[in-house]
């Protein structure tokens, strides 16, 4: 893995350099002052590139590097410039498009002249980041979901200079943003995760049941070692997931784990050093199996001397954190504790990732009142030393809530941790308004008032949505609820099916507020009808011959 600490750093830099240059197209807010300003990358010259101000272009010419991917990136190019009626022609504003292994990986840079841009891409990912941001962001084209790509109509003006310079500030696995997640590996997509992944507690292989395992006992150690090579002989394991020997805080305390503890300042040295030794005496029969482990209990601050192994992956699950309120939120205990594994972690070692739900875990259908605190989650996981965010839930398929939105946002959010508030809520509106038409700002209403009812409340993925607003919340905000959706859908013009669609999770919210086999048969038909969306994982419709529908959604039965 890449050193995303020093990339973190580096990004704040260029940022502000590039705003120096040139007008910086979206300037990111150097809201802390950079640590240390003696680092080789603060220190050497830049190359000086002149800066000329924007012009209108009216005719293009496209070249290329020779390999497929590169190819690629300029028959895309091509097309879109075509669907803005932008003429291809021999004397046209010269872009190029070439990886350059100089360009950090998976980055990209764009520099122009007055005449003439290169879009130079580390390697096929950060080339199709190039493209693609370079055609939102100067062309006009907005792909917002599959179904929703939007080409402005306004001139395209381009200046001279060092237009962007993207470094990612996480290993981004898979980017849920529409024209990535859309590609084919090869030519800049996600990469294909086909891993096997095998969760071992280390209560089983080291074998002394719910009770404190002594992780400086040799016996032990062979012991746990067989076990693993057990299990990895049974066919093609990629990772192994190991659970904390217990999920409370009981740890050995006998003189050899005390002595440990001490020196590493955690438990949690102690069971990394376990793991290490594990993983290096099963390395040389399995070069690419990655150990993963999960910081609970007595795991949650990391020590302080031994840091995990390359292989080794310290990875957050997010099913405790509370979705209705950031994780920065210091009115609420369980944020704290978990900010602070996360502080712990991700500043002292690499390979430090956080899964992060788009869908909740039961229900798909009612509100998942996160819009409010993504931004700051995702902020304060580049801040603090996260190296990767894995999503989980619901990327491709249309929902009955915000799902598409959510989606872009975060893809947005992936690609720059540190926008503002306002940018934030920039592309918000520009989705709304291109996803649900003219009536978008009632939407936009429900949103604000939803994250404003949600932010005291504790929801968890795995929760009842009532866990963020409550019944009285959403009882007494009824009507006002009703009036906004009305009017979304009576300005919705030729977007009315996805306001109807987004509409489900208030009318789900309202069934569960006055269950009644009225309305829910109603929905159900809708549900069905069109796009079709889930009411649970896999479970797209309500098997109604087994339901109650005068009980609330919540008691339904559901089937594939
Ligand atoms: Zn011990
Ligand atoms: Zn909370």
């Amino acid at each position: 893995m890449r050193m995303m600490k020093r990339i973190f750093a580096l990004l704040l830099t260029v940022a502000m350099l590039v705003c120096a240059l040139a007008a910086c197209n979206k300037p990111k807010e150097p809201e802390q002052t950079t640590p240390d300003t003696t680092t080789p990358e603060n220190t050497t010259p830049e190359p000086e590139i002149p800066t000329t101000p924007p012009k209108k272009i009216t005719s293009f010419r496209v070249t290329c590097g020779n390999s497929a991917v590169e190819n690629f990136a300029a028959t895309e190019l091509k097309w879109y410039l075509k669907e803005k009626n932008l003429p291809l022609t021999d004397d046209g504003y010269h872009i190029s498009l070439v990886l350059d292994e100089s360009v950090t990986e998976d980055g990209y840079t764009i520099v122009a002249d007055e005449n003439s841009l290169v879009i130079a891409g580390g390697n096929n990912r950060g080339l199709a980041y190039g493209l693609y941001d370079f055609l939102e962001k100067y062309i006009g084209v907005h792909f917002y979901a599959p179904d929703t790509v939007v080409v402005d109509k306004g001139d395209v003006m381009i200046g001279g200079g060092v237009l962007e310079v993207f470094e990612p500030a996480f290993e981004i696995l898979r980017n849920p943003w529409q024209p990535i997640e859309k590609l084919a590996e090869k030519d800049g997509g996600n990469t294909a995760q086909t891993g096997s992944t095998k969760v071992i507690s280390l209560n089983t292989i080291a074998g002394t049941g719910y009770t404190t395992t002594c992780l400086s006992d040799a016996k032990i150690f062979e012991q746990a070692l067989q076990k693993v090579r057990a299990q990895l002989s049974t066919g093609k394991v990629d990772a192994i997931r190991f659970s904390p020997v217990t999920d409370v805080d009981l740890y050995c305390t006998c003189e050899k784990c005390a002595a440990v503890h001490a020196e590493e300042g955690a438990p949690s040295g102690n069971y990394i050093r376990f793991l290490n030794k594990l993983y290096a005496a099963i390395l040389p029969d399995y070069p690419d199996l990655k150990f993963e482990i999960t910081p609970r209990a007595y795991m949650a601050k990391a020590p302080t001397v031994t840091k995990p192994a390359d292989g080794i992956l310290i990875r957050f699950d997010t099913d405790k954190c509370h979705i209705s309120h950031p994780v920065t939120d210091t009115t609420c205990p369980e944020a704290v504790a978990f900010a602070e594994s996360i502080q712990s972690w991700g500043t002292f070692c690499d390979n430090v990732y956080v899964e992060y739900a788009l869908t909740a875990y039961k229900d798909f259908l009612p509100v998942f009142a996160n819009l409010g605190s993504m931004r700051e989650d995702i902020r304060f996981f580049a801040e603090c030393g996260v190296d990767s965010i894995q999503f989980t839930g619901n990327i491709v398929c249309p929902t009955g809530e915000f799902g598409e939105l959510r989606v872009y946002l975060l893809s947005r959010l992936l690609q720059d941790p540190l926008m503002s508030e306002e940018e934030y809520y920039g592309y918000m509106d520009a989705f709304l308004k291109a996803f649900y038409g003219e009536g978008w700002k009632f939407i936009r209403q429900f949103i604000d008032k939803t994250i404003e009812l949600a932010a005291d409340g504790h929801q968890t993925k795995k929760d009842s949505p009532f866990a963020a607003i409550t019944e009285e919340e959403y009882l007494a905000n009824e009507a006002t609820f009703d009036g906004l959706w009305n009017k979304a859908e009576a300005f919705a013009g030729d977007r009315a099916e996805f306001v109807k669609r987004a509409r489900y999770q208030w009318r789900y919210i309202k069934l569960c507020l006055h269950p009644n086999e009225k309305d829910a048969k109603a929905l159900i038909a809708d549900a069905a009808g069109g796009q079709r969306v889930a009411w649970r994982d896999k479970q797209w419709n309500v098997d109604t011959a087994r339901s109650n529908l005068n009980l609330a959604p919540t008691e339904w039965v559901y089937k594939s």
